[in-house]
């Protein structure tokens, strides 16, 4: 619980740093990490790479565009930018169970933990198919593992 409690102090912060803790909590800098990814200035290479900086994203808020445009195009159905610029829960926790990636197909495990409305720790454990198009990784799908 105390764990959770800090990271949700560390969350509150919406935009960091760049030389704050990145908000994937790879306890790297933010600029060092999922930063150039969200800015545009370089592209993941790798598959956990691409399920990091769309973690920040969605837990950051406002980054619509680059959440929109790392979606498969088949797979996002109707959402647009400005739906996924709007946090729908408060994310806290990030962590990579596991990762595999060969050619252009990739699976990234994780369990993400969030803070629901009664201030209790919930959990979303899913394992996301990433799929690379001309050089640009995209999450394709992913495989929802309800926890007890
Ligand atoms: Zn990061």
């Amino acid at each position: 619980m105390q764990l959770i409690l800090i990271a949700v102090i560390l969350s509150a912060s919406m935009k960091p740093m760049n030389h704050a803790l990145c908000p994937c909590h790879s306890a790297k800098p933010y600029g060092k990490c999922c930063e150039p990814y969200l800015t545009g200035s370089a592209k993941p290479r790798t598959v956990t790479q691409l399920m990091r900086s769309r973690y920040s994203a969605f837990a950051m808020g406002g980054c619509g565009d680059y959440l929109y445009h790392t979606w498969h195009p088949a797979e996002r159905g109707t959402l647009t930018a400005e739906d996924l610029s709007v946090p729908t829960v408060e994310w806290v926790h990030l962590r990579i169970v596991d990762s595999e990636q060969k050619g252009d197909t990739g699976h990234v495990e994780f369990i993400a933990t969030f803070l629901q409305e009664d201030g209790s720790a919930g959990t979303h454990h899913e394992k996301s198919l990433f799929v690379r198009e001309r050089g640009q990784w995209l999450y394709h799908s992913g495989v929802v593992t309800t926890e007890v």
